[in-house]
């Protein structure tokens, strides 16, 4: 349970020097917003061949959920199960896990773009689509030929996520969707979005189940996004808003083609975004270790290196704690997920753990380096403004615990609400 397969070791091993070399070397450039990040993606798929690996399960998967269609029967499952387990460990969550790591040692913003390509938007088109939805919109994705992002927040519904104010209001065999979405990973440039609106029939104010995914593409009319926002950390992945102004669709947008509660599917897309949080702070962790204890042996005062002060010592020992709980989360994730017996309880308190984990590690290292740290020749230093996203994004710490509290308390009959006292 605690450690990597042979074949993912040997992943891990292939990844660590393209991510050290190819990826560190293009850093500033992706961070300057003068490389988009979309190109290290199809550089990256290029090396690795993810494109090609998933073509051949992804065609027979569509060609099978095609027939169940036309028998009508509606095929539900994990992704790994409706690939057929055709990829075998490609879907192991472990190896997402050691991808977002040794992505994050070098870019976390890499490892967030590719995360919502990838995971938020590819993977809620597979799991939720119809088959000629996957065909048109997730093949593209897999391919790499399109960008995907994934838009629930607004402006006034970020925690309280599903105080959606978008709506879709049916009109014929359409619906005219109007809103906005905020701090929505990779929007700026995509070519493929998923946006949440409220199905307006007149009583969608009252009603907060009546939330469905639509799919959208770049292009059409009404839909526009903004620049990429400024942001204190994650500069390499693009961050911005999407507009909807009277954008018209057909059923063949809604992902699924039938109206049903989406709450459940936003639900489970980000319990994915929860669960890759502590891959991420894994990598941050294990980078910023790694170069401490380098610059602590390397740097010397008062004529002694670093490394032989014991204030120097409790940090580099301090960071490994957390670097060797992190490692145990993920491992306890990965499998809890494989087994099919994760719970939010668990992934909640991993997620707050590892990014606060990330966070506090970061600052250490940059504190251990000194006015060297600070700068940003250190990698620690973007290293550690970036992990402070891990805090806020796929869920605030404070929804973490609000979460694991609310779970605690239903074991007793007690069944509370995030808007504070007790459910209704
Ligand atoms: C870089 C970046 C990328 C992102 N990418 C995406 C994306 O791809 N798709 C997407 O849909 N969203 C994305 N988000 C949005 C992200 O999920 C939200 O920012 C997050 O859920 C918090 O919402 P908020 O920012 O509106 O904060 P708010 O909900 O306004 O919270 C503000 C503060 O109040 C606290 N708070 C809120 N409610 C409570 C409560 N009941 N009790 C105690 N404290 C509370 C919060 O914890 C926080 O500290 C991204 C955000 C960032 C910054």
């Amino acid at each position: 349970m605690f450690e990597l397969s042979e074949q993912l070791e040997l992943i891990q091993q292939a990844l660590r020097p393209y991510c050290e070399k190819e990826l560190q070397s293009k850093v500033d450039a992706l961070e300057e917003g003068e490389l988009p990040v979309f190109e290290l993606m199809k550089d990256f798929d290029g090396v690795f061949g993810i494109s090609s690996m998933l073509a051949g399960p992804l065609k027979k998967m569509i060609e099978r959920k095609r027939k169940k269609e036309e028998e009508g029967v509606e095929e539900r499952g994990s992704i790994d199960e409706l690939l057929g387990g055709e990829v075998g460990t490609a879907i192991d969550p472990m190896l997402l896990f050691v991808v977002a790591k040794e992505l994050s040692r070098v870019s976390p913003s890499f490892a967030l773009s590719f995360g919502a390509h990838l995971g938020l938007c590819g993977q809620t088109i597979l799991s939720k689509g119809t088959s000629d939805q996957i065909e048109k919109y997730a093949l593209p994705i897999f391919a790499f030929e399109k960008m995907g992002c994934w838009g629930l927040t607004e402006p006034e519904a970020g925690s309280d996520a599903f105080a959606l104010t978008t709506t879709a209001v049916p009109d014929g065999d359409q619906y005219v969707l109007n809103g906005s979405k905020t701090f929505i990973t990779n929007a700026p440039y995509a070519d493929i979005f998923i946006v949440y609106a409220k199905i307006d029939r007149g009583d969608a104010k009252t009603d907060k189940r009546m939330i469905y995914p639509f799919v959208l593409e770049r292009g059409t009319q009404g839909l526009s996004v903004g620049k990429p926002m400024h942001k204190m950390g994650m500069r390499g992945s693009p961050t911005g808003e999407i507009f909807l102004d009277d954008v018209r669709v057909g059923l063949d947008q809604l992902l699924g083609k039938k109206e049903k509660t989406g709450r459940a599917q936003a639900k489970e897309t980000l319990a994915s975004e929860r669960e890759e949080a502590p891959a991420m702070a894994w990598g941050i962790i294990e980078r910023c270790l790694d170069e401490s204890v380098k610059y602590a042996i390397e740097r010397k005062q008062f004529g002694r290196r670093l490394v032989e002060f014991q204030l120097i010592q409790d940090k580099i020992a301090r960071m490994y704690v957390h670097l060797e709980n992190v490692r145990n989360l993920a491992y306890k994730q990965a499998w809890a997920m494989r087994e099919g017996r994760g719970s939010l309880r668990d992934a909640c308190a991993a997620k707050f753990y590892a990014s606060a984990a990330a966070v506090e590690v970061g600052m250490e290292a940059i504190q251990l380096m000194g006015g060297y740290g600070y700068m940003h020749e250190q990698h620690v230093e973007m290293l550690t403004r970036d992990a402070k996203l891990l805090m806020i994004g796929g869920g605030t710490s404070e929804i973490q615990l609000l979460n694991i509290a609310k779970e605690l308390a239903r074991d007793k009959g007690v069944k509370l609400s995030l808007a504070g006292g007790l459910q209704v």
